[in-house]
Parts: structure tokens; C-alpha cells; sequence
């Protein structure tokens, strides 16, 4: 990062502050050389965040795919697009705050289910039964249960 004022190839970051749900970087820089102060800002769109899947396979995570299956967990609940939407901006900026690079569906499901829980209890076994991938019936209603209490 050149400095725009004497244009020294060097500078130091004095702040930094994460944007729009982590998809931005805003930075507050020194010049080394002359001194001045300047901000940048800098899109974290281009930096991958993987998502390990059961099987192994990575994918790169896709927002619009979570809030899909979010919404599929939230059928007829009184819960709008915003509130689904701000569930996937609170767990992506959570990950990209913290560096993550790669992360397991499993954990992402975890982290969707925590929502939701505060949220509908219909919705939170709907997807619960999806992302934990119950084996029985029991499994399921066990959940469930755990749940009542
Ligand atoms: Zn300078």
C-alpha cells in the first residue's frame, strides 16, 4: 500500500475495522515516511472462505445457499427474509472477524441451530433434523424433547 501523499511504498496499519458483515476491511494507515494518516478500504469478497463438507469435499461459502436452507427450515413460521438474512450477515461476519479460512458444514450448522433456537423452535428441529442428519426417528424426537425442558 503506497501512501497517496509522497507515495513511500511503505506504511503502517494503525486501525482496523471490519464492514458490512465482515465483507470489508476499513483501515486507518501511517506513512513511515512522511507521517500522514489515510484510509483504505479494502473488499474481503476475494478472500475464500471454505466449507468442509461430511464427505470432505470444500465448497466455497455461499450465503445465498444458507439463507435457502434457512428459509426451507423456516416455512410458514412468522420469520422475515431480514431476520434470515441477518442470522447468515452475524455467523459470516463472526468467521471472517476471526480469520477463519475453513470451517466444517457441521459448525455452521451449529451456529445456524443457535440462532434459530432464540428464535422459532419449529424452525430450530426443522433444520436441526437436516444439519444433524438424524439416523432414526428416536434421534429426532429426542431432540425434540431436549428441547421441551
Ligand atoms: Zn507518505
Amino acid at each position: 500500500m503506497r501512501c497517496p501523499f509522497c507515495s513511500y511504498h511503505d506504511t503502517k496499519v494503525i486501525d482496523s475495522r471490519t464492514r458490512d458483515g465482515g465483507r470489508s476491511i476499513r483501515r486507518r494507515r501511517e506513512c513511515l515516511k512522511c507521517c500522514r494518516r489515510f484510509t483504505t478500504r479494502e473488499e474481503l469478497d476475494h478472500i475464500p472462505l471454505w466449507v468442509v463438507k461430511r464427505d470432505g469435499r470444500r465448497d466455497e461459502f455461499d450465503r445465498q445457499k444458507l439463507i435457502k436452507g434457512i428459509q426451507y427450515a423456516c416455512t410458514k413460521r412468522a420469520i422475515s427474509l431480514a431476520l434470515i438474512e441477518g442470522i447468515v450477515s452475524k455467523i459470516e461476519y463472526h468467521l471472517r472477524d476471526q480469520g477463519i479460512e475453513e470451517i466444517d458444514s457441521q459448525q455452521i450448522g451449529e451456529m445456524v441451530m443457535k440462532e434459530l433456537r432464540e428464535i422459532d423452535e419449529v424452525a430450530y428441529v426443522r433444520f436441526a433434523s437436516v444439519y444433524r442428519n438424524f439416523k432414526t426417528k428416536e434421534e429426532f424426537l429426542q431432540q425434540v424433547k431436549q428441547l421441551k425442558e
